[in-house]
């Protein structure tokens, strides 16, 4: 529990009369939920409005989800690795995507439920419907249920609305493809399937499904995915992807048209003049775009960027009074952690007394996983985003490559065998670490001590000070010379 350090329904009764709520937050996901919570902690009268199901992106169509089909996957993998390992019978082994599908689904819908009560029992009010700002310090409420809207007044004002997937231009594209949304939507593992895209989702997805047993294509409109990470990371996910059999389209600059035949099969035509057939699945995951359309926001000043984020200062202000935004609604950053911490972090500067006076979340070093197969775990500059800022001269890489010990009894040709890849990104003469990039087995889990570490401003000689964690792939990362 937090320290209760300012009653508002006490020591500012002008305000609490006046308004309905101290708090109204739009949008019950990552960062609304866990904002309205830290509010309510200090006494805050907050309420949430929400049109779909609690919990939000994450929970729903986001990580949580996805988390379950990675780990699928990565049974998948174990089992195709299981002989080396001394185990037959793999061949007989089967997978039911629609077993699956159902248990997730149910998991999902217990973590609804889990949402629901957590704000209940923080006394959170809960709108059932689709909110817009009707005025300063005011909510419109249009009820799920089709009752009559209802009006809210408020102190403050969190947008709280995500992200929602875009799917390019193009003849047919909307109508023969699906989204990251209708991923979890399949009802059977698709025999073949084209993913296009080149960012998280692209190369998650593209990987679960392959290692589940689907034949999977992955189009992209320049050489590579995730041009934006580090080089090694980029490169070597490449190269792993290709020898788990996905096909990779290069240089397609995206897709032109999609047809689909008698039987629901599709043609995928790339602007390269290139085309993909047979595809029972065509999967869009080209970024998102923030769900701001429908909230009546330059009615009361909230100003948009270019690409149609919210824009907000460092304590998640807009442009307009007593009206805040974060999480992926204001473009920076779009993980499920950063929204929570953003919200956190608003609360206890709006409701947590003098001592948070100040508070405000950072977007510096945040560590960041791609589910992908193999895992990416990054945090920091890039060795070229290094160079960008300190210049060549200041800037030191270690680095380091091999296969990990899993791989060991393996009767295969060494080259044959996954690889782990590492890097450290060191800047100025005392060799602090700016950037940590990983890919391998293990990835994921190791990252966030690491994070730690970076975020203390660790040098490299506080990384060689460690002592090794023997035999794992992290130990890597404190005896690199
Ligand atoms: P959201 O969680 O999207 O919540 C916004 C909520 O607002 C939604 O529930 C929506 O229904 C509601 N809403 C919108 N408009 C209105 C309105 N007008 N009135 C009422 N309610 C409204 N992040 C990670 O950190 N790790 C991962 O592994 C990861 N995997 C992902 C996988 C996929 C496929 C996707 C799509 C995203 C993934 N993310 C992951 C990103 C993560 O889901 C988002 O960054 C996070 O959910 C953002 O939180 P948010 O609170 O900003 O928005
Ligand atoms: P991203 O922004 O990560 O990547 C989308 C990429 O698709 C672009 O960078 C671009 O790369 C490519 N692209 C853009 N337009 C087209 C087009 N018309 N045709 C083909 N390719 C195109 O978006 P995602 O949708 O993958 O994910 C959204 C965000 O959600 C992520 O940035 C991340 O913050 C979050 N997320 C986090 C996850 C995690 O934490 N593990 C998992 C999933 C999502 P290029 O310019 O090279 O073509």
């Amino acid at each position: 529990t937090r320290p209760f350090l300012r009653s508002l329904s006490s020591s500012s009764s002008d305000e609490t009369e006046y308004y309905d709520f101290d708090y109204y937050v739009i949008g019950g996901g990552s960062g609304g939920i866990a904002s309205a919570r830290r509010a309510a902690t200090y006494g805050a009268k907050v309420a949430v409005a929400e049109y779909g199901r609690m919990g939000g992106t994450c929970v729903n169509v986001g990580c949580v989800p996805k988390k379950v089909m990675w780990n699928a996957a990565s049974i998948a993998e174990t089992i195709h690795d299981m002989s080396h390992y001394g185990f037959s019978g793999a061949d007989e082994v089967t997978f039911d995507w629609n077993f699956l599908k159902q248990a997730r689904d149910k998991y999902v819908a217990r973590l609804n439920g889990i949402y629901d009560r957590n704000l209940e029992n923080s006394k959170v009010t809960k709108h059932l419907g689709k909110a817009s700002l009707a005025g300063p310090h005011t909510v419109k409420v249009e009820p799920t249920d089709g009752s009559e809207p209802q009006t809210y007044t408020a102190k403050h004002i969190l947008i709280a609305v995500g992200g929602q997937p875009v799917f390019p231009k193009g003849e047919g594209v909307k109508e023969y493809s699906i989204s990251s949304d209708g991923f979890f939507e399949l009802e059977d593992l698709p025999r073949k399937a084209v993913v296009v895209g080149a960012g998280y989702i692209a190369v998650e997805l593209a990987g679960v499904l392959q290692a589940l047993g689907t034949d999977t294509k992955l189009v992209v409109r320049k050489e590579m995915a995730l041009r934006s990470f580090d080089d090694m990371l980029r490169d070597t996910l490449d190269e792993e992807m290709q020898r788990q059999g996905i096909e990779i389209f290069r240089n397609t600059n995206g897709v032109a048209k999609i047809e689909a035949n008698a039987d629901g099969l599709k043609t995928v035509y790339l602007n390269n003049g290139e085309k993909i057939e047979g595809a029972d699945v065509v999967l869009m995951a080209p970024g998102r775009i923030p769900k701001t359309e429908s909230l009546n926001l330059d009615s009361v000043g909230v100003e948009r960027n270019e690409k149609g984020h919210i824009k907000v200062n460092e304590y998640s202000e807009t442009t307009a009074e007593g009206i805040y935004a974060l999480g992926d609604v204001i473009g920076n950053i779009e993980l499920t952690p950063m929204a929570i911490a953003a919200g956190r972090r608003l609360s206890d500067r709006l409701f947590g007394g003098p001592e948070y006076a100040n508070a405000k979340v950072s977007y510096d070093l945040v560590p960041t996983v791609v589910f992908s197969h193999p895992t990416i775990g990054t945090i920091g500059l890039s060795e070229a985003d290094a160079i960008a800022k300190y210049g060549a001269d200041n800037v030191k890489v270690y680095k380091s490559k091999f296969a990990n010990l899993y791989y060991g009894p393996f009767q295969v040709d060494p080259d044959d065998k996954p690889k782990t890849a590492m890097k450290l990104v060191c800047a100025g003469p005392e060799e602090l670490v700016v950037g940590l990039h990983v890919i391998g087995s293990g990835a994921d889990e190791m990252l966030q001590g690491f994070g730690i570490a970076l975020k203390m401003g660790a040098t490299k000689a506080d990384f060689d000070a460690t002592v090794a964690i023997h035999p794992t792939a992290a130990e890597e990362f404190v005896t690199m010379f």
